[in-house]
């Protein structure tokens, strides 16, 4: 007997050195599942660990925690030794599940995780920085749902970020400073408009580029024009479908346009500081959860792996490009104006939608002529030098610090000073509100002043102009700016030449 346990032991623990000396590829938890299951928030964590002691160019790091205090976890994924100098390196944040009932989002960005540690792309880190954020959401993650514990839609709260998760996705953002950013989603195509319609869409995964018209115009459309036909032709030689990232109802209900111009989101919030920015819509399960969940997770998989193809082949020229755009901004000379008021329109071209037939499932495609690709300026403003932000709202203050946005102590020399005149029902669309002159002297009395010249210049006007689309003061927390005052409490502050 006592023999025989020996024995036990004796093969067990050859076992465990075969394994060992075989260095199994790792797998993620949804993969071992045979995708049965989705992987879980305590499986995303031990994952991260061992694909971090698996591979010496990963490293794992929490960088805040959820609303219900889970540890939300960065793969970073670099390699020091060989290459370039870290500052000639291109920097990308890829980050996934803002909603949590999006789970191919999470599941291809461990994938993705699962094929570095596995060596499979040791060859992009002699370009490339990459940081993985695989689950910005834990707490909805875990409940298959949108919103986060507070109940906050995140790819809404970019630009007021009173959840957690929000402000810490910004703070890792500005620590890094990446040239790109990538935000994972999932869309849902089988809505019962769609089914009454005839047909849905069926883009294994769809990529949207920033559409707020304030972003640098260049790295618009060299995303347009460059990186989304290289998405798709990979996609393509993959086996999945793909299409610039549309938005709207069934066509014959409304229009048809790409995504929201409003900054509050994922892609548009790091775009206004000249990122190049971008969607990633993959297609969502019919159960909204495990339906075709490897089919899904793969296609996320497989548009990650050409978008870091594509800018490890440009990485000096997209560098080059929001370094540059960036600069201009800090300086204030991006450009004269901002449009802060803007609309979808038509580019006089129809779009051919393809779609597949809910009864039959055949492949069809359907003219839309309601389509709306353009966006165009509504109100334009100069751009100001800079606000001034009455020094006791103390709201406003955080605010500017949660964004990290600099502030002074004293006016830039000879300057004018105006307050919006604002009517009891607040701005109209389309208006801008008549402003008068108001007597400031440098000493500025508790006012503190925040220049245009600063990398969110355009930010500052998008969200301190009163009659701006995305005002913060149209925002419940911020309402007390536009309502019930007959001077708007913001003043701009203009060259007195
Ligand atoms: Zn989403």
């Amino acid at each position: 007997m006592r023999f025989l346990s020996f024995l036990f032991v004796t093969i067990v623990s050859a076992g465990i050195i075969f394994l060992q000396g075989c260095e199994a590829p790792l797998q993620t938890p949804a993969e071992s599942s045979g995708f049965e299951d989705i992987t879980h928030y305590d499986q995303i964590i031990s994952f991260c660990r061992d694909a971090a002691g698996k591979s010496d160019l990963l490293e794992m790091e929490v960088f805040g925690q959820s609303a219900e205090g889970r540890d939300l976890v960065v793969m970073k994924a670099s390699n020091d030794q060989a290459g370039l100098p870290e500052e000639e390196k291109i920097r990308i944040l890829m980050f996934a599940q803002q909603h949590g009932n999006e789970q191919s989002s999470k599941e291809g960005s461990l994938l993705l995780i699962r094929e570095i540690a596995n060596g499979e792309f040791d060859h992009w880190f002699k370009d490339i920085e990459l940081y993985i954020v695989p689950q910005v959401n834990p707490d909805g993650g875990e409940e298959n749902r949108r919103a986060n514990a507070q109940g906050f839609d995140l790819n809404r709260d970019h630009v007021v970020q009173e959840a957690p998760e929000t402000r810490a996705l910004h703070s890792l953002f500005r620590q890094w400073m990446p040239h790109v950013t990538i935000d994972v989603h999932e869309y849902f195509p089988y809505r019962d408009a769609w089914a009454e319609f005839g047909g849905y869409k069926q883009f294994d995964v769809q990529v949207g580029v920033t559409t707020n018209i304030n972003i640098d115009h260049q790295l618009q459309q060299y995303s347009l024009t460059e990186t989304l036909p290289w998405i798709e032709q990979h996609l393509a030689a993959e086996g999945y479908t793909f299409h610039n990232y549309l938005v709207g109802p069934p066509p014959s209900e409304g229009i048809t346009r790409h995504s929201t111009i409003d900054i509050n989101d994922g892609r548009q919030s790091f775009g206004i500081l000249n990122t190049m920015s971008f969607i990633y819509e993959g297609i969502n399960g019919r159960d909204r959860y495990l339906d075709q969940l490897e089919h899904r997770s793969m296609g996320q998989l497989e548009a990650m792996i050409a978008m870091m193809d594509f800018m490890q082949i440009n990485r000096r020229e997209v560098v080059v490009m929001v370094n540059d755009s960036r600069e201009q901004l800090k300086h204030g000379n991006a450009k004269g104006t901002v449009a802060i008021q803007t609309d979808y329109v038509r580019s006089g071209e129809p779009l051919f939608m393809p779609l597949k037939s809910f009864s039959t499932g055949a492949d069809t495609v359907v003219q839309v002529d309601n389509y709306h690709p353009l966006v165009e300026p509504v109100v334009v403003t100069e751009r100001p030098l800079g606000y001034l932000i009455p020094g006791e709202d103390h709201q406003l203050i955080e605010w500017l610090s949660l964004h990290d946005i600099l502030t002074e102590e004293q006016l830039p020399g000879e300057v004018n000073v105006y307050a919006y005149q604002l009517a009891e029902s607040g701005p109209e669309k389309g208006e801008t509100p008549p402003k008068t002159q108001i007597h400031i002297d440098q000493e500025m009395n508790n006012y503190v002043y925040v220049s245009s010249a600063q990398l969110h210049g355009s930010f500052l006007s998008l969200t301190l102009e009163p009659h701006s689309d995305i005002a913060l003061g149209r925002h419940q927390n911020f309402a007390y700016l536009l309502e019930g005052v007959t001077h708007y409490p913001v003043y701009r502050v203009e060259s007195a030449e």
